[in-house]
């Protein structure tokens, strides 16, 4: 299939699993969002109401400014060292760093020490994102994976992207649980299937077609920038839609113009997303030796962070009808109604052994 922009990554999916066999899904959801040339985030910015989807940065200017607060504070909570990175993983269209950034400069020690690294798989929302940081005061650099950051202290800002990191299924069958694959049918089309083989070591008892979805990429991430936190000093805040317990089921999906769509049928078109597993993730930072907090939901971490007061200082200058705006902001941010991101939405921090806390997660105790 070839759409308007010659964007043929279904094509080349066909071919590889002619050749080659069927492929694990994760490598299917690797593939579709950033295959160097044909991937859904490499050949597009997909943000905004006129793209596929809205995230928090993009709901309001609160979000970037409250985490580039927290930032701050926490900056002071491990030591105040003079030289910090400020990363962010996948910083889409650089609006969250750019707003983060802007508020930062009301701790000008903690602005002062601020290099900035974007990690970005994507030279057309790298583009996008030096546009937006142009002029933001730090210098900023870009890496393609976390590996690419050299030493030293470092503070990690993740929205809406552990979650697009590619996951494994696997399915109950009665002989036991089978990765799930993707291949072609009769016709030469993609579909779903079972690889032949059962996978020894996976004796969870449930019935059969049950799915087991495992964020392997998202939990080995994790386990390097907790090893990292430990060794070099430094923080993360990842926020997310997601879960808090492991669970059972299937959470892939894929969206286009805001509606759910076949995650098979025009791969590189769009958006292929699963639910983050907030408690593997846990278990993986505090099995490199590093201390979680939370998960907690996305809207008590904001209103402990300050966004009431935030929202009513914004609304003390504006107009009516902004002063709706911010409201609805406010509430898509925080509410727990249809739409709204405050209960679906998760956030967890990572830190040293030895912080004693960092804000946002009064309502929890530091899991390890
Ligand atoms: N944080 C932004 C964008 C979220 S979309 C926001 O809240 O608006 C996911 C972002 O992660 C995009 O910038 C995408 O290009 C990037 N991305 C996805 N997978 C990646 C990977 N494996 N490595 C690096 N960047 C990746």
């Amino acid at each position: 299939m070839t759409d308007a922009q010659g964007n043929d990554l279904g094509a080349e999916i066909r071919e590889i699993i002619a050749q080659e066999g069927p492929m694990p899904v994760e490598r299917f959801m690797e593939l579709a969002l950033i295959h160097p040339t044909k991937g859904y985030y490499t050949t597009r910015n997909p943000f905004g109401a006129e793209g596929d989807f809205i995230t928090s940065p993009d709901i309001s200017q609160m979000f970037g400014e409250l985490l580039g607060l927290w930032a701050a504070q926490v900056w002071g909570q491990i030591g105040a060292p003079g030289f910090v990175r400020l990363v962010e993983l996948g910083p889409g269209r650089g609006t969250l760093m750019a707003d983060a950034l802007r508020a930062a400069k009301a701790a000008p020690e903690f602005y002062d020490a601020i290099h900035v690294d974007l990690v970005e798989a994507s030279d057309i929302l790298a583009e996008q994102q030096r546009q937006a940081l142009s002029g933001c005061g730090r210098p900023v650099s870009w890496r393609r994976s976390v590996e690419e950051i050299p030493p030293g202290p470092a503070i990690f800002l993740a929205n809406e992207f552990f979650d697009a990191l590619p996951v494994r299924h696997y399915v109950k069958t009665p002989e036991g649980w089978r990765e799930r694959l993707v291949g072609l049918d009769e016709e030469g089309a993609l579909t779903f299937g079972l690889s032949s083989e059962v996978e020894p070591y996976l004796k969870i008892n449930a019935p059969d077609d049950s799915v087991l979805e495992i964020g392997a990429a998202a939990q080995r991430l994790m386990t390097r920038i907790a090893a990292r936190i430990v060794i070099e000093n430094g923080a993360l805040l990842a926020v997310d839609y997601g879960y808090d317990q492991t669970t059972l089921g299937e959470t892939l999906q894929a969206v286009k113009s805001h509606e759910f769509v076949d995650p098979l049928a025009e791969p590189g078109e769009a958006d292929l997303t699963a639910h983050v597993d907030f408690s593997a993730l846990g278990r993986a930072a505090r099995a490199a030796n590093a201390q979680t907090f939370g998960p907690v939901t996305q809207g008590d971490f904001l209103r402990e962070i300050g966004i009431l007061h935030r929202a009513e200082a914004l609304k003390a200058h504006a107009t009516p009808e902004v002063a709706d705006e911010i409201d609805l902001a406010l509430a898509r941010l925080t509410g727990d109604g249809e739409g709204e991101m405050g209960t679906l939405f998760k956030v967890l921090a990572v830190t040293r052994r030895s912080v004693e806390n960092v804000p946002g997660f009064a309502g929890d105790d530091a899991a390890s």
